[in-house]
């Protein structure tokens, strides 16, 4: 395996443009574990963790803020004009562990591979024949599903689509943006080319008082990945909530937005925020995947849901 490492961005798409078997690297914390499994095999390695305009973060003139994707997870605490984004701070640190955090990247995590019981998860039994992702025709963890149902588990990416953040893309084409949550598609698949780079996100500007908290279940408190997680978004003018974002991870293929809570949260007073999050139980538990693994079945991971959601709004009414 060959191992390159442009040194402008240009150059970097020029590389993956004329070398189709060439793989993306950043932190290498999620692809690098699949190349040691053999889930994956590329000929070259293109590492981009270190270009100059990814490594930014900077507020721009319409007062949103672009932060590079190859910003580690643990300095995102550091940065001080991410401060009242709280949400992003509390998702950055609970990822993983520390080491983990001082390598990985906002890019990778939000480009991280979907996991199951069956693939890319670091259990020797997963070994079985090829499904979905391994190019093969069959799900093992439903027997009749026409495609992969693999978790994707991220925990920044609930957040950034609760903030309405945009992705911005690097292609052969020049320089497009689109919402993060258009990055996720069916099947676990991203919508990128593979000579796309993700340069990095911008978060909008914020409100004038806007709330903010990320509130996930794992089985230990640390070095592990999002049973289920939740993000929430308050936007409040004169204590009238005026704008509202709830999205769940660890909820399916790709993140799940909660899209009720808007028509039951806009127009309502904050204080009544924890009874109107209880209407929303139902539908809670609607948009969870029923997806059962070696940690737990599809029942409890409705019901964690609904239990996170509420830690988060109690949260955003102690004024996170
Ligand atoms: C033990 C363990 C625990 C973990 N726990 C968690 C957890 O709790 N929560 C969580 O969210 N994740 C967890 N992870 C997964 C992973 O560590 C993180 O998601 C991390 O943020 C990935 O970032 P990276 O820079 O290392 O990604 P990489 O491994 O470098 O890349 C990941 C994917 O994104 C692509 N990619 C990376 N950057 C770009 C870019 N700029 N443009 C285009 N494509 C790109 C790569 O090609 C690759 O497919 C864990 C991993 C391990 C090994």
């Amino acid at each position: 395996m060959n191992v390159s490492k442009p040194q402008t961005i240009d150059d970097a798409v020029l590389f993956l443009t004329e070398h189709p078997d060439a793989k993306i690297v950043a932190g290498g914390t999620d692809l690098l574990p699949r190349i040691n499994q053999k889930l994956e095999e590329h000929a070259e390695l293109c590492y981009i963790d270190d270009l100059p305009e990814m490594c930014e973060v900077r507020a721009e003139q319409d007062g949103s803020i672009f932060v590079g994707a190859s910003i580690r997870l643990a300095e995102v605490a550091e940065i001080k004009i991410l401060t009242k984004y709280t949400g992003f701070l509390q998702a950055a640190s609970k990822v993983a562990s520390p080491q983990i955090r001082n390598q990985a990247t906002i890019g990778g995590n939000i480009l991280q591979e979907n996991r199951c019981m069956y693939f890319n998860n670091q259990v020797p039994w997963s070994d079985v024949n090829h499904c979905f992702k391994w190019g093969g025709k069959q799900c093992f963890q439903y027997k009749n599903s026409k495609e992969c149902v693999a978790l994707f588990q991220s925990d920044v990416a609930p957040v950034l689509i609760s903030f309405g953040a945009k992705a911005v893309i690097r292609g052969s084409e020049g320089i497009r943006e689109m919402p993060v949550k258009d990055l996720y598609m069916q099947a676990g698949l991203k919508n990128l080319a593979h000579n796309d780079i993700l340069l990095g996100v911008k978060l909008p500007p914020l409100f004038k008082t806007e709330y903010s908290a990320y509130v996930r279940k794992t089985i230990r408190g640390s070095f592990d990945f999002p049973l289920v997680s939740c993000a929430v978004r308050v936007c409040v003018d004169a204590n009238i909530i005026k704008d509202s974002r709830v999205v769940f991870g660890a909820a399916g293929v790709m993140p799940a937005e909660l899209h009720m809570s808007n028509e039951v949260f806009i127009g309502r007073k904050i204080e009544d925020l924890p009874l109107l999050a209880d209407e929303l139980q139902p539908a809670v538990s609607k948009i969870i995947a029923p997806f059962q693994d070696t940690r737990i079945n599809a029942a409890v991971r409705k019901d964690m849901a609904k239990e996170i959601f509420i830690k988060a709004i109690a949260q955003i009414c102690q004024g996170n």
